[in-house]
C-alpha cells in the first residue's frame, strides 16, 4: 500500500530494518516516505524438526538469538540485523546470506512473492548480496543448528607485536585451529589513552589454549618474548553481545565505514596498519574519535560454504581464498568535522587499494556492509554477476522504482537514480 503510494506520486522512500547502515539516507527519507519494518520482528519456529525459523523483516539477531539460545541452537548472525553478512559462524555455515531458504518479498508493484532455490530461484540469488535493489523483504525463513560455539576469547597485544598477531592471522586464515570457529584481529586508535591498539577475537566449540606471550623478532634477527597484555575468556556471550548491540549503536556520534577485500598476507596486513598510521595525523584532534580497522578473515571453508543452494551473488571464489576483508571503522562526535572525515576515508581507502595493488594483492570484491558510501560495490561481484543482477532487477522491477525511488544505499544502476533527483530538484 505504502509502496503503491510512492510509485503513484513518485514519492522517494527508504526501507529502515536495523538502522545501522552510516550511509546517509540509506534507510530514512529525509522529506520522503521512511517504511519502518520495525513491527516485524517476530521469530518463529518454520517446520516441527527445529532446523528453521521464520523471522519478521524487521527483527535484530538479538530477537533471533533470544528464541535459538535456550534451546542451545543458533542461526548464522551479524552482532546486528538482518542484512549482515560475515558471523562468528561462518567458518562453519558461510556468511549470513547463505543460511536464507526462503525470502517473502515485496515488489515494486506491491504483489507479495516467494524465493526460494526452486522458485524465482533467480531473485532468491539476487537477493543474497545484491541489497536493497529488488523489493522489501519482509520474512526470511533461515536454516538454524544446534551447539553452538560456546567460547569467546579477547587478547590485547603489545604494539610492537604487529607483525606477530597479523602472522597469527594468517596461519589461522590458512589452517584454521580445531574447534575455532573463527578469529579476528582489531587495529586502532585508543582516544582516551592516544595511543595505538592491537588485539585479537577468536570464537571457539571448546575452551582452547591461549598463550600468555608471543615470540618477536627484534631488529638484530634475534628472538624476544612479549607478553600478552590483557586476556578475557567469556562463554555463552553470543545473545547478551547482540543485546548490547543498541549501546554500541549510541547516538550522538557520526559514523563512516570503509572497506578494502585483499589477499590473507601478514606483510600486507602490516603495510596496511602502517598506512593508517600515517593517515590518521589529520583527524586525531577530533572530538570523539574512535578510529579501528578490523581485519575479517574469509576462509576458503567459508567460501565453500557459500555455494549452498545456489550460491550467493558476491562473487567470492574459494579459488581466489583464502582473502581478508578489512573494515574501516571511524567514529566521531561534532557535525562539523564531516567533511575532514569524508577527506580521511577516501584517503585511506585510496591508500589501502594502492599499498595492496603495489603487492598484487588486491581483491576486487568489496563487502557492502561496510561499504564507504563513495564506493563502487557491484563491480566487485564481477561482470558476470553484475549483469545477472542487472537482469533480475529488469524482471522483477521493470520500471526501476526500487532504483529511482529508493535513492539511498548501494545501488545496481546508480544513473537511474541521479536522473530523478534531478526531476525532483528542479
Ligand atoms: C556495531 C556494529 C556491528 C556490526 N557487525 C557486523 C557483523 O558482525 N557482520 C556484518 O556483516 N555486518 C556488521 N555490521 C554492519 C551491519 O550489519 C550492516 O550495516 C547491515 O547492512 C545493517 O543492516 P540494518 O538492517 O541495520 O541496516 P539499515 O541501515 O536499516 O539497512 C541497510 C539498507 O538495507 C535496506 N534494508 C534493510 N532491511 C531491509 C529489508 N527487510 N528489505 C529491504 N531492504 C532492507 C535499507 O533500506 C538500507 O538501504 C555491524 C554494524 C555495526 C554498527
Amino acid at each position: 500500500m505504502v509502496l503503491a503510494v510512492a510509485r503513484r506520486h513518485e514519492c522517494h522512500f527508504a526501507v529502515l530494518g536495523g538502522g545501522t547502515s552510516p550511509f546517509k539516507g540509506a534507510s530514512v527519507a529525509d522529506q520522503g516516505i521512511t517504511i519502518d519494518l520495525q513491527r516485524m520482528r517476530d521469530v518463529e519456529f518454520a517446520d516441527g524438526l527445529d532446523l528453521r525459523i521464520s523471522v519478521g523483516g524487521g527483527a535484530r539477531w538479538a530477537d533471533v538469538y533470544q528464541t535459538l539460545d535456550p534451546k542451545n541452537m543458533s542461526a548464522v548472525g551479524t552482532r546486528n540485523s538482518l542484512t549482515g553478512g560475515i558471523s562468528f559462524f561462518s567458518e562453519h555455515h558461510g556468511w549470513a546470506c547463505d543460511s536464507a531458504v526462503e525470502f517473502e518479498v515485496v515488489l515494486a508493484d506491491s504483489t507479495v512473492i516467494k524465493a526460494t532455490q526452486y522458485a524465482n530461484a533467480d531473485l532468491f540469488w539476487a537477493l543474497k548480496g545484491g541489497g536493497n535493489n529488488f523489493g522489501i523483504v519482509t520474512r526470511i525463513v533461515l536454516e538454524v543448528f544446534r551447539d553452538p560455539p560456546r567460547w569467546y576469547t579477547f587478547q590485547l597485544f603489545n604494539l610492537g607485536d604487529l607483525f606477530t598477531v597479523f602472522k597469527r592471522l594468517e596461519n589461522h586464515t590458512n589452517t584454521m585451529i580445531p574447534h575455532v570457529w573463527q578469529i579476528a584481529t582489531t587495529f586502532g586508535w585508543h582516544d582516551p589513552t592516544q595511543r595505538f591498539v592491537i588485539s585479537e577475537r577468536m570464537v571457539a566449540s571448546e575452551q582452547i589454549e591461549l598463550p600468555d606471550h608471543v615470540l618477536r623478532q627484534a631488529p638484530d634477527g634475534t628472538w624476544e618474548k612479549s607478553a600478552v597484555l590483557q586476556t578475557n575468556v567469556y562463554e555463552r556471550p553470543i545473545l547478551s553481545m547482540a543485546q548490547k548491540m543498541d549501546v554500541m549503536n549510541a547516538e550522538g556520534f557520526y559514523n563512516f565505514f570503509g572497506s578494502v577485500t585483499v589477499s590473507s598476507n601478514a606483510e600486507l596486513l602490516l603495510a596496511l596498519a602502517r598506512v593508517f598510521q600515517n593517515e590518521i595525523d589529520p583527524i586525531r584532534d577530533a572530538k570523539g574519535l574512535q578510529v579501528y580497522i578490523v581485519y575479517n578473515p574469509i576462509t576458503v571453508n567459508a567460501m565453500n560454504q557459500m555455494k549452498k543452494r545456489g550460491g550467493n551473488a558476491l562473487g567470492l571464489l574459494s579459488e581466489n581464498g583464502p582473502l581478508t576483508v578489512v573494515n574501516i571503522n571511524l567514529h566521531w562526535s561534532h557535525k562539523a568535522d564531516e567533511t575532514r572525515m569524508r577527506k580521511f576515508m577516501r584517503q585511506l581507502i585510496h591508500r589501502f587499494r594502492e599499498t595492496a595493488s603495489e603487492m598484487d594483492m588486491l581483491n576486487p570484491y568489496v563487502f557492502q556492509n561496510h561499504a564507504f558510501e563513495e564506493q563502487d560495490v557491484f563491480s566487485g561481484y564481477g561482470a558476470k554477476n553484475l549483469a545477472q543482477l542487472k537482469d533480475t532487477r529488469q524482471k522483477v522491477d521493470p520500471d526501476a522504482v526500487f532504483q529511482r525511488l529508493q535513492p539511498g544505499f548501494f545501488k545496481l544502476e546508480p544513473k537511474l537514480t541521479t536522473a530523478v533527483e534531478i526531476k525532483s530538484e528542479l
